[in-house]
């Protein structure tokens, strides 16, 4: 990896343990999945360390599951099925604002871990991460009491006919490490609001606030194997519970790479299926604009959890006569943004979530040297933690591996470009479809831009915010289904038609189809 330089900020600090930075991490010496209501080891004969990636060190050794505790997990969820299934839907309303309330006592505790297995500041685990999922939780507790279905009706003049809306079973889901506890949440709250039960597996570098989300479920009194989770591998605890045949649905959050084999397992045995996957998202800046409202949201939307985010603002293009100004202020404010630890007050970005991701950005940064311009950043500190500094490119090619590929880290490319077509057209040109922005101050500019672009969210002279209302969800290779929201309850339910004949009539008129005459 080139290029490395001395900080100027406060770095991870390794005279502070882990358990000093989240107090309750004794528990998970009972092991890192949680079935039935308790938590249990592992039996993969596989360990697996957690490693602090502000400081590089451990924070917890446990035994990978393997398909033998998926398949406990999957039984504890069937078992649990009826019971929660049958429950109303003010019984599942309950449960859930009192899981809400077990969430909200346990906030520091969940922030604590949460940073410390992410490297995320405090303040955004503090200020986003977690009253996000509480926030998630209330909106599902209340949403479970709203779930809709068509109106009843004589549709064919001789029959009633109505929806009946239905939990599809016990769904299997699999979460990625960037936001682990949003991730819990946007998974296991619509499928339990909606009467199913679930098994979740998180990634294995980030089990603990999946764990803690568990266990709150469990002290609001959500009966025990309706949210379990079990932390193993990819490919060994995530592909069983892929092609589990108890398993009636798969909702998988994570790569597109992965997505695909997922899709592939998940086909085979003809589960519902929920795909959010990659992300590239563009940040279209129009020569109207309010310039420091789009230098302070690029610079946000770039660097929101260290770039790991899968709606990051990753391709900046500007018109051309913002250009410069954009590219200046955008490389002065990056430059000033506070890398260091994250349990530290004052901290803006913490490290990426592991050594292994720090070189993977790095390298993406490196070989792009040859075809574009590193404007700041590049650099990896010399230091325990897995940082890198906030990065700016110019100058690539539109084709070029640094505009196209999720990089996942700190890292923007801004183009500059002329029409409005042409920011448009650049704009889509991806294979992703999950966020994008677009910044103006003429209403058809920003009319014509939502219109146009095709992904799953447009924010208009902003990019980032998600509220629990609205729906999340890719378009193209960003997958397909949404989390969050009423809309979610698409994914996680069925709809049966049921009709009732209001004749009594023994030989029905359309019998004749069949057999004999009028
Ligand atoms: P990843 O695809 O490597 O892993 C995601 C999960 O899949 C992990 O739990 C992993 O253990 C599991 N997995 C890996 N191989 C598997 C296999 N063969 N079968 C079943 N499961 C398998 O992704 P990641 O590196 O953990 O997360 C980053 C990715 O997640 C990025 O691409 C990002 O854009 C995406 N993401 C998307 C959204 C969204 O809402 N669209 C949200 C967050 C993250």
């Amino acid at each position: 990896m080139g290029n490395r330089q001395e900080p100027d900020h406060r770095q991870g600090q390794d005279d502070q343990k882990p358990a000093d930075r989240f107090p309750g991490l004794d528990r998970f010496a009972a092991g890192a999945n949680h079935i039935a209501g308790r938590l249990r080891p592992g039996s993969s004969g596989r360990e697996y360390t957690v490693v602090d990636p502000a400081t590089g060190q451990e924070v917890l050794t446990y035994e990978l599951a393997g398909a033998a505790d998926v398949d406990a997990a999957v039984a504890a969820a069937r078992e649990a099925l009826p019971g929660w299934a049958g429950a109303t839907p003010a019984e599942r309303s309950e449960a859930m604002h009192r899981f809400a309330a077990e969430l909200d006592a346990r906030a520091e505790e969940l922030a604590r871990a949460e940073s410390l297995q992410c490297g995320k500041p405090l303040k955004l685990t503090r200020e986003f991460d977690v009253p996000g999922t509480i926030d998630n939780t209330a909106f599902f507790a209340g949403a479970a009491r709203h779930l809709q279905g068509q109106s009843a009706g004589e549709y064919s003049g001789d029959h009633t006919s109505y929806v009946r809306r239905e939990p599809i079973g016990v769904v299997g889901s699999i979460a990625p490490w960037n936001y682990p506890l949003q991730m819990a949440a946007w998974k296991v709250l619509p499928a339990i609001a909606a009467g199913n039960t679930i098994v979740l597996k998180p990634a294995e570098l980030t089990p603990l606030t999946s764990l803690l989300f568990a266990e709150a479920a469990t002290a609001a009194g959500i009966p025990d194997g309706v949210v379990n989770i079990v932390t193993g591998a990819g490919r060994e605890a995530g592909e069983h519970l892929v092609s589990h045949p108890d398993v009636a649905m798969t909702s998988f959050t994570g790569s597109t790479a992965v997505g695909k084999r997922v899709a592939e397992l998940a086909t085979a045995t003809v589960k519902r299926l929920h795909l959010e996957l990659g992300g590239k998202a563009p940040f279209v800046v129009f020569d109207d604009a309010d310039l420091e409202a789009a230098v302070n949201g690029a610079v946000a939307g770039a660097l929101i959890n260290t770039g790991q985010d899968c709606t990051a603002a990753t391709r900046a293009y500007v018109q051309r006569p913002l250009y410069e100004a954009f590219v200046s202020g955008v490389a002065d404010l990056m430059a000033a943004v506070r890398l260091g630890d994250p349990f530290e007050a004052g901290t803006d970005l913490g490290p990426l979530i592991s050594h292994a991701q720090r070189d993977r950005v790095a390298g993406f940064v490196d070989r792009a040297r040859a075809y574009a311009t590193v404007v700041t950043g590049g650099v990896a500190p010399h230091n325990a933690g897995a940082y890198y500094r906030p990065t700016l490119i110019t100058g690539a090619a539109q084709d070029s591996e640094i505009v196209q590929a999720e990089i996942f880290g700190p890292v923007l490319v801004v183009l500059p470009f002329d029409s409005d077509e042409e920011g448009l057209a650049l704009a889509n040109d991806t294979p992703y479809g999950l966020a994008a922005s677009a910044w103006t101050r003429d209403v058809y500019r920003a009319g014509r831009a939502t219109r146009e672009i095709k992904a799953g969210c447009v924010w208009v002279n902003d990019h980032i915010p998600i509220i629990s209302e609205m729906p999340h969800g890719g378009y193209k290779a960003s997958g397909f289904g949404k989390d969050m929201s009423s809309y979610s309850f698409e994914e996680y339910t069925q709809v049966k038609h049921v009709m009732f004949d209001n004749t009594a009539v023994a030989r029905k008129d359309w019998h004749r189809t069949v057999f004999g005459d009028r």
